[in-house]
Parts: structure tokens; C-alpha cells; sequence
């Protein structure tokens, strides 16, 4: 399928330059769902040195088939607290952004993205097949 995606053309076929400036923009601010599974909750209860069950009780919520992470009232990531605490094994939704099927599905919604997100744009290089890769199959741990 990822060949056949592959011969299509996109807005993104030069390739796309973004390394995250950890800003904190997309952690905060608007309120989002951001998903975590059973195998990211362990990572991350391990990077802090706390139990499975407390990192649950205090930073997650039952959701699909794992959690989301809990926010403050005005949308903060409660794993953000003057940069993200857990940035080394941060789920995959966060690993991915801002390579995201919502914002590459048009060079609008790109720009959009772009608008908000000051990594974009320069830093590391991500031809069409690095990004079609991230959309399909994550991002690849040694990248960040
Ligand atoms: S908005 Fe962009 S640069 Fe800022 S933390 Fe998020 S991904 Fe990184």
C-alpha cells in the first residue's frame, strides 16, 4: 500500500524540514486527546521511577483501548511542566507530530500547522517516503 501511496503526487514531494523546538505549543493551549498505550505508560513509569499504578492514578484516563493523558483546565499536558518531563519516551502520537494525517491531508491544513508550530520548516530533512513511513508506521525511535 505504501508503494502504491508512494507513486501519488503530494504538496510534501520535495520532502519537509522540521526538528521540534520544544516549544511547548502543541502541548498546551487548546485542549487534545492524547493517547497512550500499556507499553508507553510502562516507559514512561519507568523514565520517572514510579509504578505503573501511580503514573495511571495520577497522569492518565481510561480511554479506548489504553489512556489519554489528563490536562490542566487550560489544556496543559500534565507531563509539561517547563519543557515535557518525559520528552525521551513521549508517546507515539507526540513522537509523530506534526506529521499527522489532520495536517498533511491538504497543503492548507499544512499551513495551518505550520502557522503554530515553529519547528517546521527548518532543522532535520523528511523526504515523502520518511513521511508517508511516519504516517503508516511511526516515527523511528532514533530519530528523536
Ligand atoms: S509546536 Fe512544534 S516546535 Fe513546538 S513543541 Fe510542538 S512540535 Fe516542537
Amino acid at each position: 500500500m505504501l508503494n502504491r501511496l508512494a507513486q501519488r503526487p503530494y504538496f510534501f514531494d520535495t520532502g519537509i524540514r522540521f526538528t521540534c523546538r520544544r516549544c511547548g505549543t502543541c502541548c498546551t493551549g487548546a485542549p487534545g486527546i492524547v493517547h497512550v498505550n500499556a507499553r508507553e505508560t510502562a516507559a514512561i513509569a519507568a523514565y520517572l521511577g514510579l509504578p505503573v499504578s501511580r503514573v495511571i492514578e495520577t497522569y492518565l484516563t481510561p480511554w479506548e483501548d489504553g489512556y489519554r493523558i489528563n490536562e490542566t483546565e487550560d489544556g496543559r499536558c500534565l507531563f509539561f511542566e517547563d519543557g515535557c518531563r518525559v520528552y525521551p519516551v513521549r508517546p507515539t502520537q507526540c513522537r509523530t507530530f506534526p506529521f499527522w494525517f489532520r495536517n498533511l491531508r491538504s497543503e492548507t491544513h499544512w499551513k495551518a500547522t505550520q502557522k503554530a508550530c515553529p519547528g517546521i520548516g527548518s532543522g532535520d530533512y523528511f523526504s515523502k517516503d520518511d513521511i508517508l513511513n511516519i504516517l503508516f508506521n511511526g516515527m523511528p525511535q532514533e530519530i528523536f
